[in-house]
């Protein structure tokens, strides 16, 4: 009894490894063609001052609309992309996409200080030996001014090797864009390697963020990253503030820019016009 019981357990259990498999397979290769077929798209999140309260870019994050009009979220295709080496081509992309987009809004809605745009680049990009040529040859063919562009990398691009990370980052930046550490605080990188790193911008994982008016203790992360990167002369946006008492703990932290729902959820780049056209208003701030 038990033995069959065992044995149709290991049979379950292989069949759910058969179908998770080829769950997987499927996925993979829809992923393929909609690269062919050019399905995925690009919504944008707005980042704003939390001085002005006025938007002063956006970040860039990828959909995937299957040929049934379903809008897929990167939470659930991204890590197969990244696996497949996919993202590779991807990245490319998002990446001129983005610039091409910003580049239009950056001449409709000229500003003493031009829109920028953020850009997601992941480990698996980041360890393409062509990363600075490819990003060389967009900025110039899409005519943006690399000031403006912000690459975000996570924490977990910089515990492989030092050396070539601090010379990859350095040679990015030498092309004039700007860098962002994204998801801060979920990592684990130490201090004094974070120090040698030419970062531009931190960004305050959307954990600490969200619970920081409940739990005292996030508040304190907050403030204690807050410090972290004021001593490291980065700017901090804070990603996933979605009410106005987060909001106002920012402010009251001396918190540069946030960027999170209580703002604006990722918007199609028709929103992003409307928004610009402006004016904007942000309830109860
Ligand atoms: P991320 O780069 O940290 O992007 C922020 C994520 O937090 C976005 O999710 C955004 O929609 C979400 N978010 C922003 N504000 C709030 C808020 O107030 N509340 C809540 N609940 N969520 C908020 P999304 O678009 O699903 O992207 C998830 C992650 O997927 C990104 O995290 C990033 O790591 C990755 N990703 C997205 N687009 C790209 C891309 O173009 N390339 C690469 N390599 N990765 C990407
Ligand atoms: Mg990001
Ligand atoms: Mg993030
Ligand atoms: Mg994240």
């Amino acid at each position: 009894r038990a033995k069959t019981l065992g044995k149709s357990r290991t049979e379950m259990f292989h069949r759910e490894m058969h179908r998770s498999a080829m769950t997987r397979l499927t996925l993979e290769a829809d992923l393929r063609r909609a690269m062919v077929n050019g399905e995925f798209l690009l919504h944008y999140q707005p980042i704003v001052s939390l001085e002005s309260l006025e938007v002063v870019g956006f970040e860039a994050l990828v959909r995937w609309r299957r040929p049934d009009g379903s809008m897929v979220y990167p939470g659930d295709f991204i890590g197969i992309v990244e696996d497949t080496g996919l993202i590779v081509a991807l990245g490319f992309w998002i990446l001129r996409e983005a610039c091409m987009a910003t580049r239009r809004w950056q001449r409709e809605f000229p500003r003493e200080t031009p829109l920028t745009i953020s850009v997601n680049i992941s480990p698996r990009q980041f360890a393409e030996p062509d990363l600075v040529a490819q990003v060389r040859r967009i900025i110039a063919e899409t005519g943006i001014d690399p000031q403006t562009v912000r690459l975000e990398i996570t924490e977990s691009v910089t515990i492989g090797d030092a050396d070539r990370e601090v010379s990859m980052l350095s040679q990015l930046k030498d092309l004039g864009i700007r860098l962002s550490i994204d998801d801060f605080g979920t990592g684990y990188s130490s201090l004094s390697y974070l120090h040698r790193l030419p970062l531009d911008v931190l960004k305050i994982d959307r954990s600490f963020v969200s619970a920081m008016d409940k739990s005292a203790e996030s508040f304190q992360i907050v403030n204690t990253i807050m410090n972290l990167a004021r001593n490291l002369g980065m700017h901090v946006v804070a990603e996933g503030a979605e009410v106005a008492g987060q909001i106002e703990q920012l402010q009251s932290l001396g918190c540069d820019y946030g960027q999170g729902y209580f703002f604006s959820k990722p918007m199609d780049p028709a929103d992003v016009v409307k928004l610009l056209k402006g004016p904007t208003h942000w309830a109860g701030v």
